[in-house]
């Protein structure tokens, strides 16, 4: 069997499993809504703390390909403007990150706080607790991996209807140029990526780390570079990867993947 039908598997069982118990798809959430989750989430969220007792500092072995994490730290489920995308990879224990790593993204998220007040980030999947494959990711193997939700615009405006779907957010498909296939008035917010992005080498770099690489669809290079903040990654040199099989290049049309790496 290949890659790309075990994967095809993979997620089909992931949607009958999920199909009984997650959010509607085609209702409409709005912020207010995605916010009640979080207030409906605080049984998770004691999941959460009480999994977070190790202090003991994480330790990423090997690559993020092929290799394992120690010490990995359950990221939780939601922040003031954040929420983990899927309860479902949650309980699964897909959200461990390294300390440095997940350090990074919660002050990543500060900073955003700060500057768009108004809008909600999604968090997708990042590694087990002691890392090794995460099916059917390539990556995500020693906690230094992070996949991230596109923010979106409808009609202009901060649209989160389709950021509550749980992990059937990976089946999306949009064009080339960002736009939802099923509905072309709801597009990518590029410039909010491209400052995202740029704040999470920023937060990583106060640390002593660096974003080793972004992986986003190829296609999607000319919509980021364009914006104001994209500019500035491009003179950051904020390395992207240049050439990606088909079907990693699919799936990253609906959120971009960062792998960290120490300076
Ligand atoms: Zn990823």
């Amino acid at each position: 069997m290949n890659q790309a039908f075990l994967s095809t598997l993979f997620f089909s069982l992931l949607f009958v499993s999920l199909s009984s118990c997650s959010q509607n798809f085609e209702s409409k959430k709005s912020l207010t809504s995605a916010k009640k989750v979080n207030t409906d989430s605080l049984q998770i969220q004691q999941f959460y703390k009480s999994e977070d007792t190790l202090n003991s500092p994480s330790e990423s072995i090997g690559t993020v390909g092929r290799g394992s994490l120690k010490n990995g730290k359950i990221f939780p489920f939601y922040g003031p403007n954040f929420t983990y995308f899927a309860q479902e990879s949650y309980r699964s224990k897909r959200a461990y990150t390294s300390d440095a790593v997940r350090r990074i993204i919660l002050n990543g998220y500060d900073q955003l706080l700060r500057a768009h007040p108004d809008r909600h980030f999604y968090l997708m999947e990042l590694s087990h607790q002691k890392g090794g494959k995460l099916y059917p990711h390539h990556t995500h193997q020693n906690g230094l991996s992070a996949d991230f939700m596109m923010p979106k615009l409808k009609s202009g405006k901060p649209d989160y209807t389709l950021d509550t779907i749980g992990l059937m957010h990976y089946f999306l498909t949009f064009d080339n140029e960002g736009r939802y296939e099923k509905d072309k008035n709801i597009a990518i917010d590029f410039n909010l990526v491209a400052e995202h992005i740029y704040i999470l080498s920023q937060e990583a770099e106060k640390l002593g780390w660096t974003i080793e690489k972004v992986i986003i669809k190829l296609e999607y290079k000319d919509e980021l570079f364009a914006t104001t903040y994209g500019q500035k990654l491009q003179k950051k040199g904020i390395y992207f990867a240049q050439r990606l099989s088909k079907e990693v290049n699919d799936i990253h049309d609906d959120h971009f993947h960062i792998d960290f790496k120490k300076q």
